[in-house]
């Protein structure tokens, strides 16, 4: 049997080669990444947390009173310790290729792939008949349908990576993720007076309603950023070396001027160039069965990370390649096919990483959708004196269990520290853990006592 797998430098495409060379069929690995490394790596995950690293610095020495805190950034110095870093990463990435390219059943092209028909794939100068396609392309950016966009030259998450100066003043749209980490970065390292517009009433939907007021207020009073809620964008023109975004609020039309624009609308499947249509498959939303991660359109196609679409994560893409690869090697064997199902394990560095918002599993009305009767106990990160005593008392965490069975079924927090508390929930959940065998004595006094009072407030529900 022979695979083709195109994106191989990406998460999703390394741990599907690793899969298929471990299985000893044919393999070919193909990537046109230059340098190559993958999103994660070179414009993803890993640079933009370097970057908040800075923000979130200055931001918990501003917010101290104790200290006479006047920290200048040497903006120049954070971005190049980042591309160090991020050179670094993505050489050792593509090494790890490379050395499956040394196995006698492997080969890799540093080329760019693309579709000839539903069963030849064209890899620079060469073409191939492959019995099975991954596909681990990733994403790109979103670009929104705004009239005037392409008048402005707007920023999206890649340019500010690495931009070394500022203008005084953004207005920026998309508040999902990389919008919740990217502003404080440009208010706190950046120096910049940013305007958000956000189309509903508070960030993160999935969020219980105070998790996403208490980033608002974060944002607002402890960032300086007025982020106008309930507002859409309507259009956007040149002023002078700035912009006009004209906006609707509460039924009223409204200017806000800025030197740039930054879009952060998220993130579509990258299938351009890659003629899919040739093959008979239409790429649009739902292409792929999120479960065995087979094309819907072409049986010998499967797909792997940010090109699906959906839940466009890191572990995701790593988790989906591998299992990508293994139902090629099922069908191959006419076995069942594997099905992919993770549990939600989300985390969002908002607030500069000081509040960051966590979930683990499912939300109260996830749960209730699936049959669940449900307790859910919620507690105030300042209810916990050691989070009064760190300066950071914001936000709140909520657990959801199953009120039959104790069984825990999902975390969820904005608070303190809430990114490293996912990983202890999701030991409990993973396991589904009777809430009444969670141990709720944590040392004292550790920011995991929040996770103490919720275990015991729901054993006492219960
Ligand atoms: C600013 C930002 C911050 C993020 N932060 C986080 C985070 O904190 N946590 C988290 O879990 N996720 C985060 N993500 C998301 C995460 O980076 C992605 O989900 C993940 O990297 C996707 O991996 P992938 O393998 O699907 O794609 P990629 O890593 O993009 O790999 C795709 C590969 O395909 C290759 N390729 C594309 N087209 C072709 C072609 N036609 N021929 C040959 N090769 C091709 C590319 O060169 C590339 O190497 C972030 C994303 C962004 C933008």
């Amino acid at each position: 049997m022979h695979v083709l797998v195109i994106g191989a430098y990406g998460s999703a495409g390394a741990a599907a080669a690793e899969v298929l060379a471990d299985a000893n069929v044919d393999v070919t690995l193909v990537d046109d990444g230059d340098p190559g490394g993958g999103l994660c790596i070179l414009r993803g995950c890993m640079p933009s947390k370097e970057l908040l690293g800075a923000a979130q610095h200055r931001h918990q020495a501003r917010e101290d009173p104790r200290l006479d805190a006047d920290i200048t950034v040497d903006v120049a110095d954070v971005v190049a310790r980042k591309d160090d870093h991020a050179s670094e990463f993505a050489a050792h990435r593509r090494e790890n290729v490379h050395e499956l390219a040394e196995r006698e059943n492997v080969e890799f092209l540093h080329e760019r792939a693309e579709f000839v028909d539903d069963d030849t794939v064209r890899v620079g100068e060469r073409t191939y008949e492959p019995d099975y396609v991954v596909l681990a392309t990733g994403s790109t950016p979103t670009r929104p349908d705004l009239p005037g966009l392409d008048d402005v030259d707007p920023m999206g998450s890649a340019d500010v990576l690495d931009a070394t100066e500022f203008p005084e003043t953004g207005v920026v749209l998309g508040f999902g993720y990389v919008g919740l980490e990217l502003v404080p970065y440009l208010a706190e390292v950046g120096g910049m007076d940013i305007t958000v517009i956000e189309h509903d009433e508070r960030p993160i939907d999935r969020a219980r309603p105070e998790m996403g007021d208490a980033l608002l207020d974060a944002y607002r009073e402890e960032f300086g950023v007025e982020v106008l809620t309930n507002t859409e964008e309507q259009c956007v023109e040149p002023d002078g070396d700035g912009v006009r975004l004209t906006v609707e609020r509460d039924g009223d039309e409204q200017v806000v001027a800025a030197d740039r624009l930054f879009c952060f609308t998220g993130r579509d499947p990258a299938v351009e160039g890659l003629s899919l249509d040739a093959a008979g498959i239409d790429s649009n939303r739902g292409w792929v069965d999120g479960e065995t991660l087979r094309s819907r359109d072409h049986p010998r196609v499967f797909a792997a990370g940010d090109v699906t679409g959906e839940r466009m994560l890191l572990h995701v893409a790593k988790e989906e390649g591998a299992t990508a690869a293994r139902n090629v090697l099922a069908d191959w064997r006419d076995a069942p096919l594997e099905r992919y199902d993770p549990i939600t394990h989300r985390v969002v560095f908002s607030a500069a990483g000081v509040y960051p918002y966590a979930s683990l599993g499912m939300t109260e009305s996830e749960a209730e959708a699936a049959g669940h009767d449900v307790v859910v106990a919620t507690r105030e990160a300042s209810d916990d004196g050691i989070f009064r005593l760190k300066r950071v008392p914001r936000g709140s965490a909520a657990l959801v269990v199953d009120a039959a069975d104790g069984t825990v079924l999902g975390y969820h927090g904005v608070h303190y520290e809430a990114d490293t508390m996912a990983k202890t929930m999701q030991v409990v959940v993973a396991n589904e853990m009777d809430v009444r065998e969670v141990p709720d004595r944590a040392y004292h006094p550790t920011t995991p006592e929040i996770l103490d009072g919720l275990v015991r407030d729901a054993k006492s529900e219960l």
